[in-house]
């Protein structure tokens, strides 16, 4: 399946919900799901009026989830394919799974103003993980793990002007950021309840295992 190219805007009006797709107009007034918090198209006002069926509202709460950390099918299988041989509930095992990816994680830092851009820097290689370069943005961080920019990287300086812009947004209980030192370190696996409640991913286990 090829990689979306389309407006990031119109993902969030589809799945009914900010996404945070798109970096620092997310936050701003101009933000389309604030300004048009309905289906995209001639049809979006019926469909959302629709009533849903059970596997509709799986899909959906699958697709959403895939869509914010911004995954493709066969990588989202997979770690529900983790998630379910995993012991634990497997809801949050996915989760947790997604929240240890590298660019997740440099996101959620303040590295990037969004995921994609997130994982551009990590993949040109401006990011190590305990001192050793690490160029994979799926990369899965352990407890204890810290994340530095590169000494060498040439964006130091817009990566600390990103930290600054990003200050404000909600800090995740599981990182550490020191700014000055441009270093971040992963604390523990956030447990379901530090994770965004609007979640469902007892859906996304149901959808996957009819
Ligand atoms: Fe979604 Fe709003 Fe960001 Fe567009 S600006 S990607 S609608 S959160």
């Amino acid at each position: 399946m090829a990689r979306y190219t389309g407006p990031s805007c119109r993902i969030c009006r589809k799945e009914g919900d900010a996404l945070f797709l798109k970096g620092a107009r997310c936050y701003t007034d101009k933000c389309a799901f604030k300004k048009r918090p309905r289906i995209p198209g001639q049809h979006g006002p019926t469909k959302m009026n629709k009533k849903h069926t059970g596997y509709e509202v799986q899909l959906r709460a699958k697709q959403k989830v895939r869509k914010i950390y911004g995954l493709l099918e066969a990588a989202f299988r997979l770690y529900y394919d983790r998630a379910v041989s995993q012991s634990g509930n497997s809801g949050h095992n996915l989760l947790t799974l997604l929240e240890k990816r590298l660019d997740n994680v440099v996101y959620r830092l303040g590295f990037g103003m969004s995921r994609s851009q997130a994982r551009m820097w990590v993949t040109h290689g401006h990011f190590m993980v305990n001192g050793k370069p690490v160029d994979i943005p799926s990369y899965s961080l352990r407890p204890g793990d810290t994340v530095t920019v590169r000494e060498s990287s040439s964006l130091k300086q817009t990566l600390k002007d990103i930290l600054d812009k990003t200050s404000s947004r909600d800090k995740s209980s599981w990182l550490e950021i020191d700014r000055e030192a441009m270093k971040g370190r992963f604390l523990n696996v956030p447990q379901r309840e530090e994770l965004d409640p609007k979640l469902q991913e007892s859906l996304i286990i149901e959808y996957y295992s009819r």
